[in-house]
């Protein structure tokens, strides 16, 4: 990015993250707030997403790396000016406990591997943000919300969507009463996924296939659109490639949720077909749709009364400043972003899955 570009973006981000402040509780000039001091775990696709994103924060900064890789590390020092004292490995990573340039630890590293690691950064004292899913099953996400709270530090998961303008606007508008009393959500989440060899087709990295991975946009999407959690189950798989997709590696399920209002879902979750991303919203007065619902943007949206124009904002630039105002100042998102909203998907998926295997109507209890 040239540097022209870079200010101008950083100066459309820095407009966009002083008009979210007042999303968050805790009146406080964003001239004084302090910085949250970031250090990333894993520096794949992802982690380099939300580094450049993080360029462009007023309150949050790279200042820390844990990489397996030293080519990765340096070239990452580079970039992003990291000190070699901030760097650290995955044997070396719990003496970060002893750096006080580090505030806390946001692991991005394959699904299995979160469990450890954010008990690991726990123990050494540091938040802990934790990509999405938060672990293999409830359980694990259990002890890691135990873990966190002993250690007393803070655990959010990377739900970037419960910053996004247009999402915020429909929960918004739903909150109002808008929509009327709501019926029915659909959420199509899938994407044909590539490379055969990747950790996301292997059981023992990912801990399962599309409703991990993808699918849990429409479970967690599903929750906050409606506004309530689910109280059963029902879902049906379907496997057109089981070279592809091995056991353990679902392809399409295809799921519904009824909530206590009386509002169904109804979603399909999948590794076998592109252009899925949507939610539609339908209450007894009015709709909202959003598509792309979920993907990095722009998001795009239209209700019954007409278009959605929110800002377009780069999703983890506002997540991380949002971040840093729950972990520094205490505020309190919109919709959670912590651990037990992420223990909740899990366990809606175990139902899912449960569900799948039976053909049985599974209650969910949360
Ligand atoms: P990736 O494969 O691109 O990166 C994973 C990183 O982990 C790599 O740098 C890899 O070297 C490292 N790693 C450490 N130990 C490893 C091991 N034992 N096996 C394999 N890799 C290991 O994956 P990604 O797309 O960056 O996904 C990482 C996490 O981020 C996943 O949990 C994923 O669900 C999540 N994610 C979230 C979003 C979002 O929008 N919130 C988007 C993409 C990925």
């Amino acid at each position: 990015m040239s540097s022209r570009r870079r200010f101008l973006h950083q100066a459309a981000v820095s407009a966009l993250a002083f008009s979210f402040v007042p999303l968050l509780s805790p009146a406080r000039s964003r001239h004084t707030a302090p910085v949250l001091r970031v250090a990333i775990m894993g520096l794949g696709s992802y982690g380099t997403r939300v580094a450049d994103a993080m360029l462009g924060c007023t309150r949050a900064r790279l200042t820390g790396l844990i990489s397996g890789t030293p080519a990765k590390l340096q070239a990452w020092r580079a970039k992003y000016t990291i000190p070699e004292k901030n760097c650290y490995n995955y044997q070396t990573f719990d003496q970060i406990k002893n750096n006080p340039d580090i505030d806390a630890v946001y692991v991005i590293t394959p699904n299995a591997l979160h469990h450890d690691q954010v008990i690991r950064v726990a123990a050494a004292g540091k938040h802990v943000i934790c990509e999405k899913p938060m672990a293999l099953n409830p359980t694990q996400a259990q002890e890691m919300i135990d873990a966190c709270r002993k250690a007393n530090v803070k655990l959010l998961v990377g739900y970037r969507m419960h910053f996004e303008p247009h999402t915020l606007e429909v929960i918004r508008q739903r909150q109002h009463g808008a929509f009327g009393k709501i019926l029915f959500f659909q959420g199509l989440s899938g994407f044909r996924i590539g490379d055969p060899s990747q950790w996301r087709l292997n059981p023992q990295l990912s801990g399962g296939g599309s409703m991990m991975d993808i699918g849990i946009y429409s479970v967690n999407g599903a929750r906050y659109m409606i506004g309530e959690d689910p109280i059963w189950v029902t879902a049906q798989e379907t496997k057109t490639d089981p070279v592809r997709f091995k056991p353990g590696i679902e392809e399409t399920i295809q799921f519904q949720m009824g909530f206590p209002g009386g509002a169904v879902a109804s979603c399909l979750s999948t590794y076998n077909l592109n252009f899925l991303d949507k939610f539609f919203l339908d209450g007894a007065d009015g709709f909202a749709e959003l598509q792309p619902a979920t993907n990095y943007g722009p998001i795009q949206g239209r209700t019954d009364k007409g278009p959605l124009n929110q800002p377009v904002v780069t999703h983890q630039t506002v997540q991380m400043d949002q971040m840093a105002g729950i972990l520094l100042d205490g505020a309190t998102p919109v919709v959670p972003v912590d651990g037990q909203e992420a223990l909740k998907d899990l366990k809606i998926i175990e139902a899912i899955y449960a569900a799948a295997k039976t053909g049985n109507k599974v209650p969910v209890q949360l």
